[in-house]
């Protein structure tokens, strides 16, 4: 067989070639604004050819600080097309953790969107090695700023050249992007994407049994761009020729609610809370949504009744799905098997709120205390995983050794294994709660507690315990209005648990911490509670 590297151009061109009339549909500040793939070619050669005369050469990184949009969309192209290394900024970072990722990967150029300007000034004295900053706006001049030397996204653009060829002389092994996940504890931890990885991994999400995206597919990643490539959507939707509807800068749930009526969405993408926040919207609005035909949900465990809610109430079927950004993310989604369609709703909703099979292309092995586990849904283990889209190690980092041994990425997570090889997700190996020699699941009791029609959000951590070592202490968030006791809750809990898996203490709370992905920061969340029943 002849041997054509993989390169993640080739999904771009195929865009141009054969889905020229297709869209590309961003919501900016000004309104809603349409791009046919032509000229979102036509627009992406100009930017690599402003790139390249900019001075950024092959294997250079360049920095992108912005939402979802059609210009990050042309970043993701023009970028790894002219062999330079596309490093997507999370927007949430600290701005001590801004300035680091911004050295460690020594990016030399950065595209920056006007309304995120003061993250980036707050940190510019900090980053003598940006070379150029450029600033993505609607607007016809350049807004006040302190960076410099500063550049106009749309002027550049002018000057660029519409039918500059993308650089293809390239190893497929060759660094096209790099993502550094938002570490609760200590700086973010780089992984580097192949142009092999990437474009592996965006065949992936066409299998009819992962995301099954396809050309008829009109997909909103609502994932942002900065977060480990809105999942391989942007590049996935625009090699199948889908079209994409971009939900641009700080857009709310009825922002989101509003495009998938109007645009006819087919498929979106993201974390739980997003879905949450969807929901009430929902509730609020008249909305059309009948033109979903699924919601991907991943990021964090998706709670049953958020299943349950999108597929009863609205007929929409949600599909759980469990990466990170060291696997690209594609590692897992919740499908039950044909065989198992006889099974009750009930228990098919058991399946699919786990995360799911493995998808095609993946090895794993799940290690417990005493070797690999039993594959009864019992006992757990930490997922460890490897294939062409996991990463091998993190970029210049002594945490390699940590995470990467022997081969396999060691996940972190703690999981367990049904018969049918469905993987369930029970923990963090920092945040499952040891108590008595025994684990207990701080997600199982989260998820059994957001179950409540009065419960929004629930937060499980461990407490120190003289005894016992550590024990659970239950933090929740009540619905809108709604009101429920603790002895109502541990009533409702009871029958789900044995005994000592029931919390010490239910916290009531306003809102619990979150990571800058909108995740539980379950760290905080422990030392605050540890300062709390400290005696
Ligand atoms: P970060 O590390 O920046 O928070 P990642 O997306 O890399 O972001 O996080 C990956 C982690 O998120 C996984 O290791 C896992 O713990 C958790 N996770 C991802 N998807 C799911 C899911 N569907 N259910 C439960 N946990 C999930």
């Amino acid at each position: 067989m002849m041997k054509t590297p993989l390169n993640i151009s080739m999904m771009l061109e195929r865009a141009e070639m054969f889905f020229p009339k297709k869209q590309v549909i961003s919501r900016m500040k000004g309104g809603v604004v349409r791009h046919t793939y032509k000229e979102i070619g036509a627009r992406t050669r100009r930017l690599a050819s402003v790139l390249k005369q900019l001075g950024v050469e092959v294997g250079d990184r360049v920095g992108t600080f912005a939402w979802n949009h059609h210009r990050h969309l042309e970043a993701y192209f023009a970028i790894p097309g002219i062999g330079a290394v596309l490093h997507t900024i999370n927007i949430r970072l600290s701005a001590q953790h801004i300035a680091y990722i911004i050295n460690h990967a020594d990016d030399r150029v950065l595209l920056i969107d006007d309304d995120l300007l003061p993250a980036i000034e707050a940190v510019k004295d900090e980053i003598p090695n940006v070379r150029a900053f450029i600033i993505m706006t609607d607007a016809d001049e350049l807004p006040e700023t302190t960076l410099s030397p500063v550049y106009h996204y749309e002027k550049l653009l002018a000057e660029g050249d519409p039918t500059f060829p993308f650089f293809k002389d390239l190893d497929e092994y060759q660094p096209a992007g790099m993502c550094y996940t938002s570490a609760t504890t200590g700086n973010p931890k780089g992984v580097v994407y192949t142009h092999r990885s990437t474009v592996l991994h965006a065949m992936a999400l066409g299998l009819a049994d992962t995301q099954g995206l396809c050309e008829r597919d009109v997909i909103m990643p609502v994932v942002p761009m900065f977060h480990v490539n809105a999942w391989g959507l942007p590049f996935a939707a625009t090699w199948f020729g889908s079209t994409i509807v971009m939900p641009g800068p700080a857009f709310t749930p009825k922002v989101l609610a509003e495009l998938i009526d109007a645009e006819r969405v087919t498929i979106t993408a993201g974390v739980p809370t997003i879905w949450l926040g969807l929901l009430q919207e929902l509730e609020k609005g008249n909305y059309d949504v009948k033109s979903l035909t699924r919601v991907i949900c991943g990021g964090s465990a998706a709670p049953k009744g958020v299943i349950r809610a999108f597929e009863e109430k609205y007929g929409i079927p949600f599909i759980h799905a469990y990466g990170m950004t060291e696997t690209s993310p594609l590692v897992l989604v919740s499908r039950p098997k044909s065989y198992q369609d006889a099974l009750s709703y009930e228990e098919k909703l058991d399946i699919r709120a786990k995360q799911g099979l493995l998808a095609p292309g993946l090895e794993m092995k799940v290690i417990g205390q005493n070797g690999p586990v039993r594959w009864d849904g019992q006992e757990m283990g930490e997922l460890c995983l490897r294939g062409p889209w996991i990463a091998a190690e993190y970029y210049n980092d002594d945490r390699t050794k940590d995470a990467f041994r022997d081969g396999w990425l060691h996940t972190g997570d703690v999981v367990t294994v049904d018969e049918e090889g469905f993987v369930k997700i029970v923990d963090r190996t920092k945040d499952v709660i040891k108590s008595g020699g025994e684990w207990i699941s701080s997600v199982d009791l989260e998820n059994a507690l957001m179950a409540h029609e009065a419960v929004f959000e629930a937060a499980v951590v461990a407490v120190p315990h003289p005894k016992w070592q550590e024990r659970p202490i239950a933090c929740v968030v009540l619905k809108e209005g709604k009101r429920v006791t603790k002895e109502e809750l541990y009533d409702f809990l009871r029958p789900q648990f044995t005994k000592w898996w029931l919390p010490d203490d239910i916290v009531f709370l306003d809102e619990i911490p979150k990571t800058s992905v909108g995740k539980f920061l379950k760290r905080k969340l422990r030392d605050e509670m540890a300062a709390r029943y400290a005696d």
